[in-house]
């Protein structure tokens, strides 16, 4: 069969973004009533909450709904296999099932391989590159849909799998592989055996390009990459229980581009109330392709924030921040969520202090921030230092700290959490 690839970089991406909500919005639509019509399981979530169909026209009337979550998932699905009531079509147009960790089993029914392959695109993949493609081939989507999107871009695969570090080694060598998917950490164990086998990396392999999703990329992780082994590395955003990729980074690597399959709100996911951009909150999605699948606002239990500035690569759609932790993480502060990796970013990437604590406290019926911060001078000029973490704090994390204290070094454990919730509730 002949294919003929194409760019990946085009209308969809570059569309007005008031022109994005609407199709969204109608998408949304449908796939609610669809959803309501033949699923089950969405029918009573509605009912039980007295929201028809006719109800949801626009992103901000999802708040009407509750939030399905991974553990909602598994018992439904014990108790109605094998989908738990989400099935949306007849069972004999599902396309492909997958099976993630519960189990779950997810129905599958148009893959979604365009916009991955917009995101292997974004990464530079090309016709004339060879890929390794680490991910499952097995049960989880990520292997097999990959790969499909990698062929898109006009790529060749080589089907590795997971695993196999020695046989990965030889293979990137053998084949003059050029470019790399998979989790940063994978990588960095091949990059590492290389050397134990007395291998060069720069020398012996062509490896120009790294996609990663499935694990979180630190920053330093990425400076090692780029700048020690000289691969360009971009990453993407996914959550398999909806079915799939959700964001994904642009040569900008300022976030991530939101993909059209989704509709994607950030809550608080005590109320499930939406907030607005640049707020941290769960990523919350809605996946509005898949006309199998009749989930409504899957909580991914992931923490990260929207930002609506427009981005110089020319993509128009919002980009998620990356993702900041697990729900669990943040502590709520004047109702703003805190993120001990925001803080770490503010604080720490300020380069004036080693160690440091957050603690809230609650005065009278006010939240208080403290900052204890071990200074890597102790000679240093305190009071620019103030100024300075006070200001990258209220930008990075949007609170500001109501009290800072440097402490002398030695004073805070070295394993101890970033922030403290002291405050007593009684
Ligand atoms: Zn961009």
């Amino acid at each position: 069969m002949a294919v003929k690839y194409r760019t990946y970089f085009d209308r969809q991406e570059t569309i007005v973004q008031e022109v994005r909500t609407l199709v969204l919005e109608r998408r949304l639509r449908s796939a609610i009533s669809r959803a309501y019509r033949e699923a089950p399981a969405t029918r009573a979530i509605m009912d039980r909450s007295r929201v028809r169909p006719s109800a949801i026209r626009t992103i901000g009337d999802l708040e009407k709904l509750p939030v399905t979550r991974k553990t909602d998932l598994i018992e439904l699905q014990k108790s109605l296999p094998p989908y738990g009531g989400f099935l949306a079509i007849k069972p004999e147009d599902v396309e492909r099932v997958f099976i993630s960790p519960g189990p779950i089993y997810e129905p599958l029914h148009s893959s979604g391989i365009e916009w991955f392959a917009r995101a292997f695109w974004a990464a530079g993949f090309r016709k004339g590159d060879v890929v390794v493609n680490t991910f499952t081939y097995h049960l989880s989507p990520a292997g097999m849909l990959f790969h499909e999107a990698l062929r898109h871009c006009g790529a060749t695969v080589v089907v590795t799998g997971v695993g196999n570090t020695d046989i990965q080694v030889q293979a990137m060598r053998d084949l003059k592989v050029t470019g790399f998917v998979g989790t940063p950490s994978f990588l960095m164990t091949v990059i590492k055996r290389a050397e134990e086998l007395g291998l060069n990396w720069r020398r012996d392999f062509a490896v120009k390009k790294a996609w990663f999703t499935g694990e979180m990329l630190a920053p330093s992780v990425r400076k090692t990459l780029e700048q020690d082994y000289g691969i360009d590395t971009r990453q993407a955003y996914g959550v398999t229980e909806p079915g799939g990729a959700i964001a994904y980074e642009c040569e900008r690597k300022n976030g991530m581009h939101l993909m059209d399959d989704y509709v994607v709100e950030i809550i608080d996911s005590r109320t499930g109330k939406q907030l607005p951009p640049g707020e941290v909150g769960e990523i919350v999605v809605t996946p509005v392709h898949n006309k199998a699948w009749g989930l409504i606002r899957f909580g991914t239990g992931d923490l990260s924030s929207i930002s609506t500035e427009e981005c110089p690569c020319g993509r128009t759609a919002h980009r998620l921040t990356g993702i900041l932790g697990r729900t669990g993480d943040a502590v709520k502060v004047r109702g703003m969520f805190v993120v001990a990796r925001q803080a770490e970013e503010a604080i720490a990437g300020h380069g004036t202090v080693v160690r440091f604590q957050l603690a809230v406290t609650r005065v009278g019926q006010r939240d208080e921030l403290t900052l204890r911060a071990e200074l890597k001078d102790e000679k240093a000029d305190r009071e620019r230092i103030t100024q300075e973490l006070n200001d990258r704090f209220q930008n990075i994390c949007r609170v500001k700290i109501d009290r800072l204290e440097f402490v002398p070094a030695g004073t805070i454990p070295e394993k101890s959490p970033k922030i403290l919730d002291e405050r007593k509730w009684d």
